[in-house]
Order: C-alpha cells, then sequence, then structure tokens
C-alpha cells in the first residue's frame, strides 16, 4: 500500500521560479526511499512538505490515502531528523529523547516503557543521565535517532542526518538506521546529496536535479538503465 502519495506537488518560494515541479511519487509502506541529488536540487523543500514545516504551494500530498496538504506538522503521525540533529546542550539525554512525547501528552508510564525499550535498542541504556557536551558525536547521533524512534511514527523523515559525521562512524551508521528501520517496519524517506549513501541504503531512489525528477527505481536500475546523462555521471555509471 502506498503511505505517501505526491500528486502534481510543486513549490515556489515567495512568487519566485519554482523549486519544484509536478513532482508525482508514491512511496510505499515499509519502504525505504532515498531522495538523492546536488546541493539545492530542491531535498530539503521537498521532505519540509511532507513534514508539514513548509507550505505547499501547487499539488496535493497524502498520507495512508488522506489529503494533508494543510494538516498541522504534529497531527501527522511522522518524526523527523534534521541534518544538524540539535540536542538541548541543558537536558539530559533522557530528557531530550521523551522532549517530544511531553507535547504530545503521553502519560508518564508509557514514557517510561518506551525509554527504556528505545535506550536498549540504540545502546544509550548507560548514558541517560550525561549531557550532550558529555557524549561523542555517534552517540549524539544516535540520541537523536531515539528522539525519532521513542515517537513510534510509522512514517520517519530524515535530512543528511550523517553529514556531521566522520567517514567510518557513517559507514556504521548506514548500516545502524537500514537495520533500525527494518526492524520497527518504519517507512522512510531519506535525504542525501551522497550517492554511495542512496546507493546502498535505498531500496528505491530518487534522483533530483533543479526541482525535476530525473529518475525513480532500484539502484541497479538506475546503475544499469540510467535515464539520462545526469543521472548516468551522478551515479557513476559505468559510460
Ligand atoms: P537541497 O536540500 O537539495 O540542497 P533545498 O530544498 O534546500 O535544496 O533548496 C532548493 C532551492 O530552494 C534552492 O535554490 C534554495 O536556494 C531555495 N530555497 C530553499 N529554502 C528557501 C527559502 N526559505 N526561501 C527562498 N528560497 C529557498
Ligand atoms: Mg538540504
Amino acid at each position: 500500500m502506498s503511505q505517501v502519495e505526491l500528486i502534481d506537488i510543486s513549490k515556489s518560494y515567495d512568487k519566485q521560479k519554482s523549486v519544484l515541479d509536478e513532482i508525482n511519487l508514491s512511496i510505499e509502506e515499509g519502504e525505504f526511499f532515498v531522495l538523492v541529488g546536488p546541493s539545492g536540487s530542491g531535498k530539503s523543500t521537498l521532505l519540509r512538505m511532507i513534514a508539514g514545516l513548509e507550505e505547499i504551494t501547487g499539488g496535493t500530498l497524502k498520507v495512508d490515502k488522506k489529503t494533508v496538504n494543510h494538516l498541522p506538522p504534529k497531527d501527522r503521525n511522522l518524526s523527523m531528523v534534521f541534518q544538524n540533529y540539535a540536542l538541548y546542550p541543558h537536558l539530559s539525554v533522557e530528557q531530550n529523547i521523551l522532549f517530544g512525547l511531553n507535547a504530545k501528552k503521553v502519560d508518564k508510564k508509557e514514557q517510561r516503557r518506551r525509554l527504556t525499550e528505545t535506550a536498549k535498542m540504540m545502546g544509550l541504556d548507560k548514558l541517560l543521565k550525561r549531557k550532550p557536551k558529555e557524549l561523542s558525536g555517534g552517540q549524539r547521533q544516535r540520541v537523536a535517532l531515539a528522539r525519532s524512534v521513542v515517537s513510534e511514527a510509522p512514517l520517519c523523515l530524515m535530512d543528511e542526518p550523517l553529514s556531521n559525521l566522520d567517514a567510518k562512524l557513517r559507514a556504521h551508521m548506514r548500516v545502524e538506521i537500514r537495520r533500525l528501520q527494518k526492524r520497527l517496519g518504519l517507512t522512510m524517506v531519506y535525504v542525501t546529496h551522497d550517492q554511495v549513501e542512496a546507493m546502498t541504503m535505498g531500496d528505491r531512489i530518487m534522483v533530483l536535479n533543479d526541482g525535476k525528477i530525473q529518475q525513480v527505481g532500484k539502484p541497479i536500475s538506475l546503475y544499469n538503465e540510467p535515464a539520462n546523462l545526469f543521472v548516468a555521471s551522478f551515479i557513476g555509471s559505468p559510460k
């Protein structure tokens, strides 16, 4: 079943020229879907529209078959992990993880249950009382992921979540995020500008350039049958 549907979605900021044009796309339940493209191609704008953080200027966005164009972010039953995953410096790991649940009025007992489960799954159980400054980069990133996981939302949006990490940790976290997504059965929309990340993580990939879809498909199809020169050179097909 398709969980997220974009129908003729377009976007322009302040009556300027459009930054996204006629985006038509259907993302399946439980799929790891990657949006890849160079900087400025419109990836974050698209993700933010799905999250409800950016106004949709044309077209229809459906989640679970319902039109959600005007639904506020908190009612969209999704979680989001940002590029600079800002944790609150004055709050402990535990408080950072639970922050969003307080806003959603999840009761304390349920919060404890989720915290225990999430912390264990993410290997954070020994770090719950620490402050962000007492953590390594990888541990901080894991807290950001935990904050998203603890929401138990079926749809997860990530915008370049690994871009602040060094190469080794990035490779490790790719595997960890994939494992987590599978285990929880999440539908993932994952933004990156990194081809390798896209090719190794995605069930399907959408290549975006200058606000237009270049190709959508499985990694192997993009590699073997690139739709145009842009995709071929971006993905690095042997041509
Ligand atoms: P990406 O995430 O792929 O780097 P963005 O979605 O951030 O791309 O940006 C796409 C285009 O929209 C760029 O040309 C960018 O300058 C423009 N843009 C992004 N945010 C705004 C904004 N708040 N106001 C005006 N233009 C914006
Ligand atoms: Mg971006």
